[in-house]
């Protein structure tokens, strides 16, 4: 049996070649890092989740209009996906006050902001992926001023759409980081939505209970982050033993199932 050559190993991912030329396979990994990876570990099964999540979002997004690299679900843990030359740039989107905006800013976590902001950090892991501004991005040639301006309107499409969707599950969407890439035909490129999209990037809580239901529950020590990722599948309706996306919630019901105490720490 022929191995496949293994083209790029990330954090949470790692890229095959694909089939096809201009193809790649996508496997989703159980593994979680935090603070520029100076936090490690795992979370069982958040491979397969992520896989499914990132496979129904890029598929709801495709059906509204955005190119993206998602081409299909091969497996548990893999997706074909277009082979892209990805833009160096980290496009986080905010909607509520969290995380490194708090931080920077002084602005207390939960302040609704009075509208979306758009933030760019370049990407390198060295540096610790810092905050540019689109001045720099230009300035260095990483994106041109017209990707710049596709990107731009196409992650405030991708907020509109998925804060919609998030919310008619009970989860407010409190912010999310997006990644684009280039793909050529011969001089001409298109700027298309790549990587994934899932409870590792974005900022998902409870309406009701304000439990996070994302990756802050790996970064803060909260535990229960296995659950908290399938909790959100199965509110998508992704999960075998729900009845679909159309499901109404009693929140009610699922009240506590979060409440997993975290490990003790050694
Ligand atoms: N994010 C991400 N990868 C990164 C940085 C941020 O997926 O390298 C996501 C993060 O999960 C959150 C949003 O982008 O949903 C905003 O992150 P923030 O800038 O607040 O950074 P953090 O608090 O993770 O340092």
């Amino acid at each position: 049996m022929s191995r496949r050559r293994q083209v790029y190993e990330g954090k949470a991912k790692i890229l095959y070649e694909g089939p096809e030329p201009g193809t790649l396979i996508q496997y989703f990994k159980d593994d979680a890092t935090a603070f520029n990876a100076q936090k490690k570990g795992t979370i069982n099964g958040k491979g397969v989740i992520n896989n499914r999540i990132s496979e129904y979002v890029f598929t709801r997004l495709a059906h509204i209009g955005i190119p993206t690299h998602f081409i299909r679900r091969l497996n548990m843990r893999e997706q074909l996906v277009r082979q892209v030359e990805i833009i160096p740039i980290e496009v986080i989107v905010r909607n509520v006050a969290a995380g490194s905006l708090t931080k920077r800013l002084g602005i207390e976590e939960g302040e609704p902001l009075p509208h979306t902001l758009i933030e760019y950090c370049y990407k390198d892991d060295a540096l610790g992926d810092p905050f540019v501004s689109e001045e720099e991005i230009a300035c260095f040639n990483w994106a041109s001023h017209e990707e710049m301006q596709d990107i731009s309107s196409m992650a405030i499409r991708i907020n509109d759409f998925m804060s919609g969707m998030f919310a008619a599950i009970g989860i407010r969407l409190v912010d999310f980081k997006l990644e684009f890439g280039r793909i050529w035909d011969q001089d001409f490129s298109r700027t298309i939505l790549a990587d994934e999209i899932s409870p590792d990037g974005c900022r998902l809580w409870d309406m009701v209970t304000g439990e996070k239901l994302d990756k802050d529950r790996f970064r803060r020590d909260l535990g229960g982050e296995q659950e908290a990722y399938q909790e959100v599948a199965r509110r998508l309706g992704l999960l075998q033993d729900d009845n679909g996306p159309g499901e109404v919630f009693d929140l009610s019901a699922h009240r506590g199932r979060l409440r997993t105490p975290a490990k003790p720490k050694k």
